[in-house]
């Protein structure tokens, strides 16, 4: 693999909300830049830029040096990774491929021990810092898998993001985001509830989230996903469907390892039901909707 971002080519697969800008951001570096995704006018505006179009992962992975990828579901990381036409039967050798989706633990140790078996290394690296943070590189990044592998990319995750950690080996990347979510979790809650009881006393909720956010409360959950919520604007984001299954995943790890975390629970519990009532497509600043009225 070269130094230099135009001896590099990058295969992206998986280009919504999150890939597109990320994918962007390697092109703008100057990687040559090699997509593929299941809805193919999602990739109009990077081939415009000059980007390759590819039909599949499998000959995706056969022009490209590092393959990233940002699908939905673990479901959809099985498919793209160890399907018949998958990247990990296709890449090139000495390739590294990266998942940056939100998966499971045991599924990234699978592929990872998949890849070994072909020389082909696979990191698992998903990612926190939402919609903005994806569109201002600015996201942090947790990886797990090979340590060489990790050096090998690491320039690779700087275009993409700031705080960039080997977390250990395979899975280690996303037993950390699991952690993320499970902080995330009860977070949004009480995003919700402060805001509602602000709301409710009688208070200028647009008033007490300036003042409150520049306290101990602030963070990215009360400070734009909290002026969402008091916009009124619901849209993703961060879809509350992909919540539910990071909450899910969490959950079955937490039961897993017998730790027992009632607030993942509970956060779940009220997700579940929004999705019930209609909001799986709603950004996760959507539970607001729960309280009000
Ligand atoms: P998204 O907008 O739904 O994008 C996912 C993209 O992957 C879609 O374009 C989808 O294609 C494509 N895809 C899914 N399965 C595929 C397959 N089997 N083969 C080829 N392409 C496939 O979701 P997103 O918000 O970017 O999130 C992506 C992942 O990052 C999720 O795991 C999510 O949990 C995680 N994440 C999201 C955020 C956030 O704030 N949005 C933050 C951190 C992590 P179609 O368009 O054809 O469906």
């Amino acid at each position: 693999m070269g130094t230099s971002p135009q001896d590099v080519s990058v295969g992206f697969i998986g280009l919504g909300i999150m890939g597109e800008a990320m994918a962007g951001h390697l092109q703008a570096a100057g990687h040559p830049l090699h997509v593929s995704t299941r809805t193919k006018a999602k990739a109009d505006r990077l081939l415009a830029k000059g980007a390759n179009w590819h039909d599949g992962p499998g000959k995706l992975a056969a022009a490209s040096d590092v393959v990233i990828t940002m699908v939905g579901y673990p479901s959809d990381v099985e498919e793209v990774y160890l399907g018949k036409d998958g990247l990990v039967p296709h890449a090139k050798a000495g390739a590294v491929l990266i998942d940056m989706t939100t998966s499971s633990p045991n599924l990234a140790v699978r592929i990872a021990a998949e890849g070994a078996k072909r020389g082909v290394a696979v990191l698992d690296a998903p990612v926190s810092g939402g919609d903005v943070g994806a569109r201002e590189a600015r996201l942090s990044i947790m990886v797990g898998g090979d340590a060489a592998a990790f050096e090998r990319v690491r320039t690779i995750f700087g275009t993409m993001g700031k705080t960039i950690m080997h977390q250990g080996g395979p899975g280690a990347g996303q037993h950390t985001k699991m952690a993320n979510q499970i902080v995330i979790a009860s977070t949004i809650v009480g995003v919700c509830e402060g805001l509602a009881y602000a709301k409710k006393t009688g208070l200028d909720p647009a008033k007490v989230l300036e003042n409150i956010g520049g306290g101990a409360a602030g963070g990215f959950q009360l400070n734009v996903l909290g002026a969402r919520m008091l916009k009124g604007d619901f849209g993703p984001g961060f879809y509350v469907h992909h919540f539910i299954k990071d909450l899910g995943i969490a959950l079955d790890e937490a039961e897993r390892h017998q730790i027992p975390l009632p607030g993942l629970a509970q956060a779940k519990g009220l997700f579940e039901k929004l999705a019930a009532n209609g909001g799986r497509e709603l950004g996760t600043q959507g539970l607001f909707t729960l309280y009000a009225g």
